[in-house]
């Protein structure tokens, strides 16, 4: 069966990812009906029904996707009380939640225990991304030419592109590659900026001259001015970007690296300070003074 226009597609999370990718679902023409453990956010979402459950999301539905912040909150909505998993009739399970590999290997048996189709699909992109349905799609999943035809309209909606990288957890490990080079990204350029405004430099300049060249990235532009004027409406939660920093250490335990180590120290730190809701570049307030180190350690 091909996912169509008549599907309904049971949507768990309506956070700053999952309220516009539901939304961008509903405009492709999908019947969403959609749970938020805080309900409001899933009433302000256009299109949708409103379920009052995961399991009334999910029952009847042809495919259930979560969005949730990390891989407890997805276990609850799938397996807690009035979970989704037991109201699944044939339905897979599109997980595209970020909750590293230990996380995704649970959630991979689970499925299976419920013989439930599992497919690990985290997504690259932030919030005006997601809005602009422009996400890409880390999509992983069983060598099933009629379960990935099923999936791949969802991922259409709400992506640009879509990239099949093998058996379910190839999604995740890839997303954990890409957010290590994220997470570091971040706390390089807070620090190029820290490092320019105490010598004299304007930090705009450090800007400008990378622009459009080989160590220019338009990522590092947008966090950079944010961090520049030192306003950080979030895009990706600081507490967030931690909980994928300490993902990283999890996956890596055999390795040394010694940056992913320090970028996590710094947004714990940040965390400490009251910064978990901003948007991850605040972690440009731990640089270019002691006072974030002095502040995070009282
Ligand atoms: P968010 O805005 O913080 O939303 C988190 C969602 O999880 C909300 O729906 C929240 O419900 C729900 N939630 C949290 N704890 C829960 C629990 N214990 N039980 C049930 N629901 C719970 O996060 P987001 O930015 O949308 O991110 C969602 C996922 O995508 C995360 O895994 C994140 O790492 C990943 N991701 C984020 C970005 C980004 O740039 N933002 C990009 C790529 C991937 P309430 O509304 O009730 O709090």
């Amino acid at each position: 069966m091909t996912q169509s226009a008549s599907t309904t597609v049971a949507f768990l999370g309506a956070g700053t990812m999952g309220a516009p990718m539901a939304r961008n679902l509903a405009s492709a023409g999908f019947a969403v009906r959609a749970w938020n453990r805080t309900r409001e956010k899933a009433d302000a979402v256009d299109g949708v029904e409103v379920a009052d459950s995961p399991e009334e999301a999910a029952s009847g539905a042809g495919a259930v996707i979560t969005m949730l912040a990390d891989a407890s909150a997805v276990e609850e909505a799938m397996t807690g009380g009035e979970g989704a998993l037991p109201a699944l009739e044939g339905a897979p399970w599109i997980q595209m939640s970020t909750i590293g590999l230990a996380g995704t290997e649970r959630m991979k048996a689970t499925a299976a225990e419920h013989e439930v189709a599992f497919v690990d699909a985290p997504v690259l992109g932030t919030k005006e991304p997601a809005e602009q349905a422009q996400l890409l799609v880390l999509a992983s999943g069983p060598e099933d030419d009629d379960l990935r035809g099923r999936c791949q309209p969802l991922f259409d909606a709400v992506g640009q592109k879509t990239l099949w990288v093998g058996e379910a957890g190839a999604g995740s490990r890839l997303k954990l590659v890409l957010n290590s080079w994220l997470l570091t990204l971040v706390e390089g350029v807070a620090e190029a900026v820290a490092l320019a405004s105490s010598i004299g430099v304007d930090p705009e300049r450090f800007l400008e001259a990378i622009e459009g060249g080989p160590l220019g990235v338009p990522y590092a532009d947008l966090k950079g001015r944010a961090m520049i004027a030192d306003e950080f409406p979030p895009s990706f939660a600081l507490a967030l970007a931690r909980k994928d920093a300490e993902l990283v250490l999890e996956a890596a335990a055999d390795l040394e690296l010694p940056f992913a180590r320090a970028v996590t120290l710094q947004l714990r730190r940040a965390e400490a300070c009251g910064l978990g809701e901003q948007d991850m570049a605040a972690v440009a307030r731990m640089v270019g003074s002691d006072r974030g180190a002095t502040r995070a350690e009282t």
